[in-house]
């Protein structure tokens, strides 16, 4: 494939440009990425939802709980508040762990 810009050599950056074009500011600029994983957009117009005015103490999966995120919702708030109950961690069980690991 020869190059989008200049079409005279074969393309060897990205976006389809050879190396002169590639490091070209000017011309970069006019040819945007064809990755499909670069980041696409500015990223700044992205709506972050505004937090509830106080955590909750409903534990995660109970109904209450899912009152209080119907509730969010419903304000147009977010829906996670970062010191919202959480559920503590099951303490692992040592042997059921080696036992696992194929250890002892
Ligand atoms: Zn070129």
């Amino acid at each position: 494939m020869l190059c989008r810009s200049c079409n005279k050599v074969r393309s060897n950056r990205p976006r389809g440009l050879c190396y002169s074009c590639y490091y070209k500011p000017e011309v970069r600029a006019l040819f945007p990425s064809t990755s499909k994983f670069a980041r696409k957009g500015s990223g700044i117009d992205v709506l972050i939802p505004p937090l509830s005015s106080e955590p909750t103490s409903a534990m995660p999966g109970t109904e209450d709980k899912i009152r209080v995120l119907m509730e969010r919702a419903r304000n147009g708030q977010c829906l996670w508040h970062p010191l919202d109950a959480v559920k503590a961690m099951p303490a692992l069980d040592a042997p059921l762990v080696s036992a696992l690991a194929g250890v002892a």
